[in-house]
């Protein structure tokens, strides 16, 4: 029962326990998937913001051509629309051989050549139309690691004037990022849909330019088309388990990804199992220990049984004692062996004192042993019984003491008798017994009788102890046995 119940309590408690933990990170990971759409509309914006300032240049100058007017109106606008867009550091116009021709990017170095930059060969190939988002670089104007934003420059021929190039601080990014708390462990990284890692909120020039294509999130962007979803990975960069939440731009091939690491996202999680495992252990506990008192009480009963068992034992055995003690025979009633050799002590040494005779009469049931065997214990105790109330029956004297000598033997002491009138007695009683009429079918006489041995004496003169006259009477008695039974013997010893 205690088991059944204990292991009901596991069994909830880890239901429990993995319900809650399912609940945690399916918090963790909307509020992960819900960051992230909002920092891809975030990168959208800024983007668009510069896409927009740099469309407006290509067009101006397509339109009105490369003259210092021109440039310098170009210049002007574009430095103030620079001054508003703050992640972006700023505007410059490249020709056809990578050399600066204006930038709002201030105190900028401008004797530099961008020819052999990445965005400078995709747009003088005319490998992309439109936008074209570069890696990060380290700003050769500035210093500063930047990402490039470029649109080819065409004339109106169509041939390749240079580039128009926009440059967004990767440490705006970076700090506007790591103004969201996500804990040690939590990351923020914008990626271009080929694998580029854009910015990373943790670290990020040491990963500039990193290709992270391989990675699930991106395979599962490029391969399966997935547009936004969330994933629990173990980061390529740094081996740290995080629980993902990702969007894909549908204006621009970026997407970002928000993560918080998995140990801390789940670490609430973590100390409410705790102290749900705590409380389920501590209900155990006492369940178990409830479970072992029950069991040492069962033990316990089962001990007071022994001891109350014992307990009749010891009480049947002081029973005896006492009946020992009072001096009466539980079955028949009569004096027993202690008290029968008391009285006659007593009787043998009143008896010596008045000079008067005294005799002792010992009965003995004939063919007991096959009464009993034929009819059984309580019938034979039953017939004891019997022959002990026509024993008391006849000790009419107070004097006279009736007893049970031990076992189916009887005797009976009659002070102040002589032998003839003791015979007397002697055969009443064999003759009332007899007359009885117990069946026997053991006996020849088929019905209970007694053998009978009388012996008398007068203490102190014919006899010097008690135990002369028993023994007299037991002489006696085996006579009366080896005549045929059922019958009176007189001791042949002078009384
Ligand atoms: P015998 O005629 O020679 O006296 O034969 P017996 O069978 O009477 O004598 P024996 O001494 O062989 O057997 C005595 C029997 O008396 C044996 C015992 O079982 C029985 N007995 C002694 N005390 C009691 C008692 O208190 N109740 C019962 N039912 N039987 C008793
Ligand atoms: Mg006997
Ligand atoms: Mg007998």
């Amino acid at each position: 029962m205690t088991s059944v119940v204990g292991v009901a309590v596991l069994l909830l408690t880890y239901l429990q326990v993995e319900w809650d933990r399912r609940e945690a990170l399916r918090q963790n990971v909307a509020d992960m998937e819900n960051l992230s759409a909002a920092l891809t509309r975030q990168a959208e914006s800024t983007i668009r913001d510069a896409h927009t300032v740099l469309i407006g240049i290509e067009r101006k100058l397509q339109i009105s051509g490369y003259g210092a007017a021109n440039l310098s109106e170009v210049l002007e606008v574009a430095r103030a629309q620079s001054a508003i867009l703050a992640d972006v550091e700023g505007f410059t116009v490249l020709d056809a051989n990578g050399h600066p021709l204006l930038t709002t990017v201030p105190n900028a170095t401008t004797n530099y050549t961008a020819l052999d930059r990445d965005y400078f060969a995709v747009h003088s190939t005319n490998q992309v139309t439109g936008l074209h988002i570069g890696a990060p670089i380290q700003s050769r104007m500035s210093g500063d690691w930047v990402i490039s934003l470029t649109l080819r420059l065409s004339d109106a021929n169509g041939e390749f004037r240079g580039v128009v190039l926009a440059t967004l601080l990767v440490q705006h990014f970076v700090d506007f990022y790591q103004t969201i708390d996500l804990g040690s462990q939590g990351v923020i990284g914008m990626v271009k849909r080929d694998g580029t890692l854009l910015v990373r909120s943790q670290q990020s020039t040491e990963n500039a330019g990193l290709n992270l294509s391989r990675s699930p999130v991106l395979r599962a962007v490029n391969e399966d088309g997935v547009r936004h979803g969330s994933m629990v990975l173990t980061a390529m960069i740094d081996g740290v388990k995080r629980v993902y939440g990702f969007d894909t731009s549908d204006e621009y091939p970026i997407l970002v990804a928000a993560s918080l690491g998995e140990e801390q996202a789940m670490a609430a999680w973590r100390s409410r199992a705790l102290q749900t495992w705590s409380l389920s252990g501590g209900v155990l506990v006492i369940l178990l220990s409830m479970g072992w008192l029950i069991w040492r009480a069962l033990g316990r009963q089962g001990r007071m049984e022994a001891r109350l068992q014992s307990m009749h034992r010891d009480l049947a055995l002081a029973n005896h004692a006492l009946e020992i003690i009072a001096g009466e025979d539980a079955l028949t009633g009569l004096a027993n062996r202690r008290r029968l050799d008391e009285a006659l002590g007593v009787a043998f040494q009143s008896a010596a004192a008045q000079r008067q005779p005294l005799s002792f009469v010992l009965l003995d049931v004939d063919y007991f042993k096959r009464f009993n065997d034929q009819y059984g214990h309580p019938a034979g105790d039953e017939a004891l019984k019997q022959v002990a109330a026509v024993l008391k029956r006849h000790a009419r004297r107070s004097a006279d003491t009736t007893a049970r000598y031990g076992g189916e033997e009887l005797a009976l002491i009659l002070p102040a008798a002589e032998s003839a009138s003791a015979m007397a007695v002697a055969e009443r009683i064999r003759a009332d017994v007899e007359a009885l009429a117990i069946a026997h079918q053991g006996s020849p006489y088929a019905n209970l009788t007694l053998s009978i041995g009388v012996a008398s004496c007068i203490p102190g003169q014919t006899m010097q102890a008690p135990a002369d006259l028993v023994a007299a009477a037991d002489v006696a008695l085996y006579a009366a046995k080896s005549a045929g039974r059922n019958r009176v013997a007189l001791s042949e010893r002078p009384g």
